[in-house]
């Protein structure tokens, strides 16, 4: 009931501000004539990224989700609110990272009366996993990004956006897209060729939350974690107990704890295992602040391999 009132009060406030943002949407519109760029709002910082680098200076974009906060469950900002009112262009990842069709950003976008034509989600055609373990058996796992492979559908899922909003200048975003779509190609025949070289029964990922799934499938890796999900209880006694036993089963060199996450389950773990866990942090949902050493989402994915095959080579 608590959660039904917050909801109710967070969307009355959302329907104000977009209501009294409306005298501004003109101002900011005529601006847009001026420096002509693209108003993009991106759910997350990964996607963030991907339409800066396709879109370069053609793009003016807003991230939603910042570093450091949890992408399944956010409240937008009145500054969000406004951004998505003006916005030419809205990206989010779907696959239910922002909570499916009754999460936040879906409750966002009707608020503000965007029409449905400028959103797009960058991970359409993207074959869903499913998270499984009873509770979770028909909930699509998001984290679909962790995967160079997915991450390549998604840059031309954004392309095409960029194309379809704004066509004018289609040979720009067909040509940088392409660019980037390259380098990611080339990563993902890294990720084949270095973890592949991994002795298969040292393949283990052990992280936190069961976010690595589509890319643990994709390379035969056997997948450890403490909960299946960031929204539900994590780090009870059984889920510890649980993931002991895997260890003990599996024996893998390392454990990761992932960047947005709290490490002390698996410090609980570690201690009742006796496996250790990896220096670095390993990253799922989000890039780094800019300037820091995971700034990118193509830094992101050579950064997870480094430490994979790191962490995983005795
Ligand atoms: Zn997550």
């Amino acid at each position: 009931m608590k959660k039904f009132i917050l909801a109710a009060v967070v969307l009355l406030s959302m329907l104000l501000l977009a209501a009294c943002g409306g005298e501004k949407a003109s101002e900011s519109g005529a601006e847009k004539g001026d420096d002509d760029k693209l108003q993009v709002i991106a759910s997350f910082t990964i996607l963030k990224d991907m339409v800066e680098q396709i879109g370069g200076d053609h793009v003016d974009v807003h991230n939603l989700v910042p570093t450091g906060t949890d992408p399944h469950e956010y409240e937008p900002l009145p500054e969000d609110i406004k951004n998505a009112t003006d916005a030419d262009l809205l990206l989010y990842n779907g696959m239910n990272l922002e909570g499916g069709e009754d999460g936040w950003f879906f409750k966002m976008i009707d608020a503000v009366g965007q029409d449905e034509s400028n959103v797009f989600a960058a991970s359409e055609g993207v074959e869903p996993m499913y998270i499984g373990g009873g509770e979770h058996d028909k909930e699509q796992n998001p984290h679909d990004f962790i995967d160079p492979d997915n991450g390549i559908k998604m840059a031309e899922n954004v392309r095409d956006a960029l194309i379809a909003v704004d066509p004018d200048r289609e040979d720009v975003y067909q040509k940088q897209g392409d660019d980037y779509i390259d380098r990611l190609q080339k990563i993902e025949q890294d990720y084949g060729e270095k973890l592949g070289d991994i002795p298969a029964e040292d393949r283990i990922l052990v992280t936190s939350e069961r976010a690595y799934q589509y890319l643990a499938d994709h390379y035969n890796m056997k997948e450890g974690f403490v909960y299946e999900i960031d929204t539900e209880e994590n780090g009870t006694p059984e889920q510890i107990k649980d993931l002991v036993s895997f260890i003990e089963k599996n024996d893998p060199p390392a454990l990761f704890v992932e960047s947005n996450v709290d490490e002390r389950p698996m410090e609980t773990v570690s201690d009742e295992s006796g496996a250790p866990i990896y220096d670095k942090p390993i990253y799922s949902d989000e890039i780094g602040e800019q300037g820091e050493e995971v700034d990118t989402y193509v830094k992101y994915l050579n950064y997870n391999l480094d430490i994979l095959h790191d962490g995983l080579s005795r």
